[in-house]
């Protein structure tokens, strides 16, 4: 029986593999070249005008029309050198997604091409198709994209880009780049000022920002005749291949030349963007792969993140391949997570997360690192709404790392550290060699050496001169947990100063170390909970961490209602990053968002039991209910067959009531009004109560029914396609 299956393979089989076309040349000849940043800018500007440009983006303060129409016409002239044609701004909406429209340089009616200063700052998208989340009422739904000159120009295709933020009439910011921004001047306002205190020279503080995708790649037309694959992003039916991810020898395993030719392509592009691609290998489960770039601020960070994604899909299509991003495309393996490093650095080049071997210093790194400690235990909910989502959802607290408790991994010589600390108070001979001793800072160097097993399973863990988020997911905008992160750090950060402000007067230096040994010892002492160096598996660490009442939340409605919290609204208010309408908003967005996945997930699956699976099966058992006939008109044993008849016949009586009682509670769902409560509704009722069950039995009838009439790709040829 032909069936998209089939010709899928077919095509598989048939295909000829496409060659890369990364050049043989060094790497350095063509780096950033399809960017203009500010070095670029520089040669192209006035001295005059590029010191104004630069003022304003140190001070974050507008550019002026005269140094906008400046960098218009040196972008647009530098863009049209490498064959551009057209120009849009591009923005990260609330979708998820990136978004841009395209306009031509070209003026007809001046018979030119043009880019005016004013197009370079600010547009206006018809903005009344992106998520608000009630922020515009139809009469002012316009919304403004406006230039972000702290992130370079690039080129994709024949298009400028041009990386901007998206705000409404009023004001509101409708994307996942302003709050960001915000956050990381708010932690720049708050580091730097306690770096002075400290006597130091230091002008700025930026989060710096790695992170590490991992993907699923696996062939295009294999893609496309699975429609859970088109239209969820993961499979919501698939036996577990016999062989999967258990022989582990897939890991770090050598990459098939295929995907090679895939990889080599797309870090020619990303060099050429400026995306700083520095490691690939093969991940744990087959078809899984993880690249990262070398580490960059946080804002460029996260374009590079956003920008990446989307020419990975692109360059995979070149390939005839596809990328999955979902959290858990496969049951039964590995999900996709997206580890984010983080740390603070100065503008004098100094890693505040960088333990020292001398006293002072690193007295100096941990009151930046007992800060994060502490921002993290006492905002955890927060940390974990900003990492909520649906697809995340499959990932968290499944069987593999980490786990949706959140706790922070240090190691033992840190905790050794912080418990002396936490125990004396006081520093008594500051440069004494028994003193050093005492705080274990001789022992130092083996912070980093303590990258153990344990330290896998941990959601946050310090990595020996950052941390490392590894709850946030594969599909997520990073913007979302690096906001949270910045701030509950900055927060941390002011409380410590206003506690050593008094300390800091006197001309005595030992004075301002001994009260910051005693303040560090009590921060210690109230944050101690969240420190778990052990095995996050283990049933009684999940015991244990809820007697510490640390954040474990099930699923994303119950993880975003901590957005709304008093306590976290206010934070958000006080230093400018969301203000409640914003927040509100985005709430409302992300919980339609949770119930419209599910939604659909579930139209679907019954899609494709009543029009895929069932018929097959039926059809399989009429081919056996000829072979019994003939069977027992021989007067031969039609047992076995007749037994496999009814297993298949009960199953499809089951998973028949299953769907249609599914749809039921979904109209009943839908019924509710309020968004909180249908989302709760959706996860509970739907997601929790019928999908596991439908998926058990449409698995079960996947083994039972003849593989040449199976109408779904199997996991064995996603995963195992040459
Ligand atoms: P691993 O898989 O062992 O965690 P990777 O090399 O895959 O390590 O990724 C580590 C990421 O952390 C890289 O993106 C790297 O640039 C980044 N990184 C390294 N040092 C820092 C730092 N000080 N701050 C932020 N990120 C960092
Ligand atoms: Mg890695």
């Amino acid at each position: 029986m032909p069936s998209s299956r089939h010709d899928a393979l077919h095509v598989v089989r048939t295909r000829r593999p496409r060659r890369p076309w990364a050049p043989k040349d060094p790497i350095a000849t063509y780096y950033g070249s399809r960017t203009l940043g500010l070095s670029g800018l520089k040669k192209r500007l006035s001295e005059r005008i590029y010191g104004l440009l630069l003022r304003s983006i140190e001070e974050g303060i507008p550019v002026t029309q005269e140094t906008a129409q400046a960098v218009a016409v040196a972008a647009r002239t530098w863009a049209m050198e490498q064959g551009a044609t057209h120009y849009t701004h591009w923005f990260h909406p609330l979708t998820g997604a990136t978004a841009e429209k395209h306009d031509t340089f070209f003026d007809y009616r001046k018979n030119t091409e043009m880019l005016k200063g004013r197009e370079l700052v600010q547009q206006e998208p018809d903005a009344s198709s992106f998520p608000h989340g009630g922020i515009r009422s139809t009469f002012e739904a316009r919304g403004y994209t406006a230039w972000d000159p702290s992130s370079p120009f690039f080129i994709w295709d024949t298009t400028l880009c041009i990386p901007t933020i998206f705000v409404s009439y009023t004001g509101d910011a409708l994307d996942f780049k302003v709050p960001l921004l915000k956050s990381i001047q708010t932690i720049d306002r708050s580091a730097t000022r306690l770096c002075r205190l400290f006597g130091k020279r230091t002008r700025h503080v930026v989060p710096m920002v790695g992170w590490e995708q991992e993907y699923f790649v696996v062939d295009r037309a294999l893609h496309n005749a699975r429609p859970d694959l088109v239209m969820c992003g993961r499979t919501v039916f698939g036996h577990a291949p016999a062989r999967g991810q258990q022989l582990e020898d897939h890991y770090f395993g050598p990459i098939s030349p295929r995907i090679m030719n895939f990889m080599k392509s797309l870090e020619y592009e990303a060099h050429r963007l400026g995306i700083p691609l520095s490691t690939r290998h093969n991940e744990v489960a087959p078809a899984q792969y993880e690249l990262a770039p070398t580490f960059t601020s946080a804002n460029l960070a996260n374009d590079h993140n956003q920008l990446l994604r989307d020419i990975m899909q692109k360059i995979a299509q070149e390939h005839h391949l596809c990328v999955l991003f979902h959290e858990k495309p496969f049951e039964g393996l590995n999900g996709n997570g997206k580890h984010c490093n983080w740390s603070l650095a100065t503008d004098t080049g100094v890693n505040l997360m960088q333990p020292s071997d001398k006293l002072q210093d690193n007295l100096f790194f941990l009151l930046f690192f007992i800060a994060t400690l502490r921002a993290v235990h006492t905002y955890s909910d927060l940390l974990a709404a900003s990492i909520a989502s649906y697809g995340n959802e499959f990932r968290l607290g499944g069987h593999e790392a980490p786990p949706a408790i959140l706790s922070v991994f240090i190691g033992d010589v840190l905790e050794q550290i912080l418990n002396d600390i936490s125990r004396t108070k006081s520093i008594h001979r500051p440069l004494d060699k028994a003193f050093l001793m005492k705080l274990g800072v001789d022992r130092i160097p083996q912070i980093t050496r303590d990258n153990t097993d344990r330290n896998r399973t941990s959601p946050f863990a310090f990595t020996g001169n950052k941390f490392e988020f590894r709850s946030v997911g594969a599909d997520s905008n990073i913007a979302r947990p690096l906001t949270i992160l910045n701030t509950i750090v900055a927060e941390q950060i002011d409380s410590l100063h206003r506690l050593l402000l008094p300390a800091s007067g006197g001309r005595n230096k030992e004075q301002l170390l001994a009260r910051t040994a005693q303040v560090l010892g009590d921060e210690v002492a109230q944050c101690r909970d969240i420190i778990f160096n052990g095995d996050g598996y283990s049933q009684d660490w999940v015991k244990e961490a809820q007697k510490r009442k640390l954040c474990n939340v099930p699923d994303t409605p119950h993880a975003l209602a901590a957005y709304l919290k008093k306590k976290n609204i206010a934070l958000l208010n006080k230093h400018k990053v969301l203000s409640l309408r914003e927040v509100t908003s985005r709430n409302e967005i992300m919980l339609n968002g949770y119930v419209k996945k599910i939604e659909i997930e579930s139209r679907l699956m019954q899609d494709l039991v009543d029009n895929h699976v069932l018929p097959t099966a039926v059809q399989y058992q009429h081919q056996l209910i000829e072979n019994i006939e003939g069977l027992l008109r021989l007067s031969l044993d039609a047992e076995p067959l007749q037994s496999l008849l009814l297993q298949i016949n009960k199953h499809l009586a089951r998973v028949q009531s299953e769907v249609r009682s599914m749809q039921k509670t979904r109209s009943a769902c839908n019924a509710i009004p309020d968004t909180m409560a249908r989302a709760t509704a959706y996860a509970e009722k739907i997601k929790k109560r019928y999908f596991g069950r439908i998926r058990e039995i449409v698995d079960a009838l996947e083994l039972l029914v003849d593989d040449k009439l199976w109408p779904l790709v199997k996991y064995r040829e996603l995963l195992f396609f040459r």
